[in-house]
């Protein structure tokens, strides 16, 4: 836990949210600011600032609770669809630097972009290239 920070007080219950699912490992809330009804966050309770922080063991756990309130929103708001993503870390645009998912239902023609729109570089070195260092800093 962190003292400062305004997720874990979120999961502390010293500051109010609209809270719609909890258990033991994880907790989903509205996003203040949504960019859909139904915009919802899903957060491990212990404080991780991003998703390589997190224990292996408890990386599920988030997972699973993604995977029941994406389900849950998508039928509550009939929405055939939904972007999820992570902000990981500031140069991303993480704000709270308190890991969150991010679930947003989507619909046709809502106006909203894809992954592919969050930025437009360009790779500049050959795949091979790539699948060499990768492949090498995984096998570390
Ligand atoms: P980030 O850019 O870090 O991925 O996004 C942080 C998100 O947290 C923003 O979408 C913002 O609206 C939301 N947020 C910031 N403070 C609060 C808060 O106190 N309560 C809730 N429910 N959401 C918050
Ligand atoms: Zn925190």
């Amino acid at each position: 836990m962190s003292a400062d920070c305004i997720f874990c007080k979120i999961v502390r219950g010293e500051i109010p949210a609209h809270k719609i699912y909890e258990d033991a490992a994880t907790l989903a809330f509205l996003d203040i600011h949504p960019l859909a009804d139904g915009h919802t966050m899903v957060i491990p309770k212990p404080h991780y600032e991003k998703l390589e922080d997190v224990p292996v063991t408890e990386a599920g756990k988030i997972f699973e609770t993604v995977r029941r309130v994406t389900g849950a929103i998508q039928k509550a708001f009939n929405a055939p669809a939904s972007t999820i993503g992570i902000n990981n870390g500031r140069a991303a645009g993480q704000v709270v630097p308190h890991l969150h998912i991010h679930i947003v239902p989507r619909f046709p023609g809502d106006g909203g972009g894809t992954i592919h729109s969050i930025i437009h570089g360009v790779s500049k070195r050959r795949l091979d290239e790539v699948q060499k260092m990768l492949v090498t800093e995984l096998e570390r």
